[in-house]
């Protein structure tokens, strides 16, 4: 059941903080219901709803004129603000009607010429069907509850039996001013009704009030998911939880996947460097259920609940089978090859159909069903790929609903194409040149400390996703929190046996695979070695060598597994070529990194893995601490300033800037096996 949240306090508080014109106040309500509709996922799902409002609004000549506030591209609902609902002039709008058709170029720009102001966002696609409606509120959402009731093969009568003349159904046609015409022509024809139902599409309530059109909206839906309930006795699984054994078979076929379809989005690109998609597994309760049906390859192949999630989940799933992963890499190659050849078919058949005027998109899966794995999203990044496991989730509950209720049966192949090439629906993905890590997966030891956490935020910067490992739970937390949504971590001691391993797997299970280890994390013991006990020094050399080579190696083979080479980068230091008196304990290990490091370089250059590293010096960091900054400054008779600042340049060296030379390393495509100081410079340290 979804909940009506309406609240009159809140509604007086959204209302009293937009001030005395009444127009304003109209607008706050629009914000209040539109974050109330934007905020429950089981109402709308990544920009799938969107809300509108008439008002009347004085022109620059001081007379009145009506405006319709309608959400604007690029927003999300659950956040928006009044700037996320543009007001256009309802007039210009409405006399559209009269035409016969119009090209989508003619409506985006009518609709941008009549902004109240000019640097608002785009209208809504579906901005003419709220024009078209005369009602003051008007509220749209592709409800999971909605979708299962939109695709059945006899909605008509469903909708009949559930709300009598108080809803009507509007045929099929995509987004845009056909279908704002034909909604209208319904609309008037039944003008006593609450709301439509849009065929293989979603829902529209509507009222004269915020409430109204809120109240209708919740108890259409509310309404719809009884009579699911009572004709199929079906309540599909929560999204949430998790299933660990699922999860142990990931790293077993995420890699792999993953370097697959890498290496025919770069056949497909022409660029060989092309990155491979991050990958968003979910093994929830609802994907457990779903992938033991017996139906999975039919379903496959049904099609998506709503069109517009078409731009995020492509037509179809690539459906892996226990079967196909047991004939292993060449049986899944086979399984992509002819998920791009069917996508391709597709493409060629429809693009024909619309005289040849497409180019088309990458043909590799967004959306995999693996069994006894999960549900995974494909995207160029993180962020696109959880999108489309949130859809895919949704999607899943649709179908079992709608399968348990008369089918689930969404629009055809060539609606579907008509979707995902409309040019305004791929304008919602954004265009431009991606960021030069986007895709991009970098796990980095230490992640937590100084230097760790300004190299995650300098990859970050550039679009890479994540991956922090750190012994600190708190200093995990609080890297992943500077870093904001999309990155991933976990809290270990990478000593220990085994450890790279676990995050490795950790790091498939969050994004798919790995792109670049950053091996980060040490710690200085101090002590002459002439009275250095053996255990300080094997205790170093468990962090700063030993580790550094577990967890090489796991990238290595992980690497290995992908097939698409990649990237092992080193945080040594100048003490490994430069001995500082006390700092055997230290450098000694790092001199053997720093081999290891030339080693690997040599080792695994043929299979497109670069080994580069880093020797930086005296920055403020867990082994370079305030008061040991002090001490050595005093030691030294300088004040600390001039002690930091103490090279060549005579600047302190910050921890930003190791990041910043981490990155530099990483897009120095045809470099290997080099060591980078940052130190402000150094002659006794100086490699070459
Ligand atoms: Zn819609």
């Amino acid at each position: 059941m979804v909940l009506n949240r309406w609240n009159d306090d809140e509604a007086k508080k959204f209302m009293d903080a937009a001030g005395d014109d009444p127009a304003d106040r109209e607008l706050a309500l629009r914000v209040y219901t539109s974050r109330l509709i934007g905020g429950d996922q089981n109402l709308v799902l990544h920009g799938g709803g969107n809300t509108s409002c008439k008002l009347e609004r004085p022109d620059i000549f001081g007379e009145a004129e009506r405006v319709l506030h309608v959400k604007g591209s690029g927003w999300d609902l659950g956040v928006i603000e009044a700037a996320g609902l543009p007001g256009v002039r309802l007039e210009p709008l409405l006399k559209l009607r009269a035409l016969n058709a119009l090209s989508d170029e003619d409506m985006v720009n009518l609709q941008r010429a009549n902004l109240l102001d000019s640097t608002s966002p785009n209208p809504s696609v579906e901005t003419l069907l709220h024009a078209f409606l005369p009602h003051k509120y008007v509220d749209h959402t592709h409800a999971s509850a909605m979708l299962a009731l939109a695709d059945l093969p006899n909605v008509e009568a469903v909708v009949q039996e559930i709300f009598g003349a108080r809803l009507v159904c509007v045929p099929f046609i995509m987004p845009g001013f056909e279908l704002a015409k034909v909604a209208a022509e319904v609309y008037e024809a039944n003008p006593n009704v609450e709301g439509l139902i849009l065929i293989n599409h979603g829902h529209f309530a509507f009222g004269d009030s915020a409430r109204e059109s809120y109240d209708r909206l919740i108890a259409h839906t509310n309404a719809v998911e009884a009579w699911l309930e009572k004709t199929g006795g079906l309540v599909p699984a929560e999204a949430t939880g998790r299933s660990e054994e699922m999860e142990a078979r990931a790293a077993g076929i995420l890699p792999m996947l993953r370097g697959i379809i890498g290496e025919r989005n770069a056949e497909f690109t022409g660029n060989r460097d092309c990155p491979m998609p991050v990958m968003n597994l979910r093994t929830g309760a609802n994907v457990q259920e779903f992938l033991a049906r017996d139906d999975l390859a039919t379903l496959s192949r049904r099609g998506v609940a709503t069109p517009d999630h078409v731009i995020r989940t492509k037509n179809y799933p690539l459906f892996l089978t226990q079967e196909i992963m047991a004939g292993g890499r060449e049986a899944v190659a086979r399984a992509v090859d002819d998920y791009i050849a069917e996508y391709t078919e597709y493409f060629t058949t429809n693009n024909a159909r619309l005289g040849g005027i497409k180019t088309m998109l990458m043909p590799t899966p967004n959306l995999a069903w693996i069994e006894g794995v999960g549900v995974v999203g494909i995207s160029a990044n993180g962020k696109a790929a959880s999108a489309a496991s949130d859809l895919a989730a949704q999607n899943m509950n649709v179908m079992t609903n709608g399968e348990a209720c008369g089918g689930f049966h969404p629009v055809s192949p060539e609606q579907l194409f008509d979707m995902e090439y409309w040019s305004l629906e791929q304008a919602k993905l954004g265009k431009g040149k991606p960021p030069a890590m986007q895709g991009r997966v970098v796990m980095i030891t230490g992640g937590g400390g100084a230097i760790g956490l300004a190299t995650a935020e300098a990859f970050a910067a550039l679009g890479a996703n994540i991956f922090i490992v750190d012994l600190e739970q708190n200093a995990l937390n609080a890297a992943l929190e500077t870093l904001g949504a999309g990155h991933s971590g976990i809290a270990m001691d990478i000593t220990v046996e085994g450890a790279a391993g676990m995050a490795m797997d950790a790091c498939i299970r969050a994004f798919g695979g790995l792109d670049i280890l950053v091996s980060n994390a040490g710690a200085a013991w101090t002590g002459e070695m002439a009275a250095l006990p053996d255990e300080t020094l094997r205790k170093s050399f468990e962090l700063n060598f030993f580790a550094h080579q577990s967890f090489a190696k796991a990238a290595a083979n992980l690497f290995a597994a992908q097939g698409r080479g990649g990237q092992i980068l080193f945080n040594v230091s100048k003490q490994a070529v430069n001995p500082g008196k006390g700092f055997g304990a230290y450098g000694i290990p790092k001199a053997a990194t720093m081999f290891l490091l030339r080693q690997l370089a040599l080792e695994l250059g043929p299979m497109g893995v670069r080994v580069n590293g880093i020797n930086a010096d005296r920055i403020r960091s867990g082994l370079l601490d305030e008061g040991f900054v002090a001490e050595r400054a005093k030691a030294r008779g300088v004040d600390e300033a001039t002690y930091m600042a103490g090279n060549l340049l005579r600047r302190e060296v910050e921890a930003k800037h190791v990041g910043d030379a981490f990155v530099a390393l990483a897009l120095s495509e045809r470099t290997t096996a080099h060591v980078m100081t940052v130190d402000g410079g150094n002659i006794e340290a100086a490699l070459r």
